[in-house]
């Protein structure tokens, strides 16, 4: 199978889930040849064809520019398959290319196995999987979905020289954070986040006073935020947060896949469950099993003592 992937660059700066392509394509076993709109001070490391289109010359957000570069890429490689990240990026690009090509569209992937692909579905709460009925594919993936190819290698680099022009319908202005309400969990070196298993919202208490003893922020599992709990900004999962702190500390979690996605890349993972078999434990570094009530003021009188 010839896979097309499409990297991001954003703001000077080659963007993660670019690697989570490069990852997807180890997954297919295919040979990555990757397009990307970028800059030749800051590529992606692996070995294969980049076709480096510069930023500076062809715009870092331009999607009916890039939708055309990517066409005469697709033109020379007639891939299987062309890969996007289901990022702003590939949700404007995505659907573009798909049109153009003719070809099925299928939207954040998160798994794929014999040439199908798992998509969720009723809000996530199932998931569905599908085929592309067309002989090619534009496919998004899910962030986090794919772990990451591990960075090596010099790609092959061919410089696109392409005489496409914007056609001057989408101007791009530059970009504009969301403003941020509350706590960044992001900037947390450390993370104690409270999940169900604290029984009642009186316990958020002692998991705020660990966070804050530990030097970091508290979060929570949805259903604690849903409860009222915590503040939504607390909340870490595929519709909360993404972190990746120094540690994280999972109080009464059991480690749901939504909860996961939102910060598996941690560096250090401590759960402390009273259920052993939690599928949190399959991500933890550590797991304590044990009565977060007991356990959770007993360790702060340790590390205060
Ligand atoms: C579209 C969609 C989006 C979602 N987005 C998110 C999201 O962003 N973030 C998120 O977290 N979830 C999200 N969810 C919900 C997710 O599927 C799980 O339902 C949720 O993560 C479970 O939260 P929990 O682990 O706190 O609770 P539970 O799954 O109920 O787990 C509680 C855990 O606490 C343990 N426990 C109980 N008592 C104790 C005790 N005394 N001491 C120690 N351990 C104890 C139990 O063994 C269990 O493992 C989403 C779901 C959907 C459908």
């Amino acid at each position: 199978m010839k896979i097309l992937l499409v990297g991001e660059y954003r703001e000077g700066q080659l963007q993660g889930c670019t690697c989570e392509l490069l990852g997807f394509a180890r997954q297919m076993k295919a040979e990555p040849v990757m397009f990307l709109v970028g800059d030749a001070a800051d590529l992606p490391a692996f070995d294969g064809r980049l076709y480096l289109a510069e930023a500076g010359r062809y715009g870092e957000f331009s999607p009916e520019v890039h939708q055309q570069l990517v066409l005469e890429v697709v033109e020379k490689e007639s891939p299987d398959l062309v890969v996007l990240s289901h990022s702003s990026y590939g949700w404007d690009l995505a659907p573009r290319l798909a049109a153009a090509l003719e070809a099925a569209q299928i939207s954040e992937a998160v798994a794929v196995a014999d040439g199908a692909f798992e998509v969720p579905a009723c809000n996530a709460k199932l998931r569905r999987t599908v085929r592309p009925a067309t002989a090619r594919g534009v496919v998004t993936l899910q962030a986090g979905a794919f772990d990451p190819a591990p960075a090596g290698g010099t790609p092959e680099v061919q410089t696109v020289d392409s005489a496409v022009e914007a056609a001057g319908a989408v101007e791009f202005l530059g970009y504009e954070a969301a403003e941020q309400a509350g706590v960044d969990l992001g900037k947390a070196e450390v993370i104690v986040s409270a999940g169900r298993g604290i029984g009642k919202p009186e316990n958020i208490g002692m998991i705020a006073d660990l966070a804050k003893a530990l030097g970091g922020e508290y979060g929570a599992s949805r259903p604690v935020v849903d409860a009222g709990w915590a503040d939504h900004d607390r909340q870490v999962g595929s519709t909360g947060q993404t972190v990746a702190p120094r540690l994280y500390m999972a109080c009464g979690i059991s480690g749901a896949v939504q909860h996961l996605m939102g910060m598996k890349k941690s560096d250090f993972i401590v759960a402390v469950n009273s259920d052993r078999d939690a599928p949190i434990g399959e991500v933890a570094d550590v797991l304590v099993v044990a009565d977060l009530k007991e356990f959770v003021p007993a360790f702060m009188t340790t590390i205060q003592g």
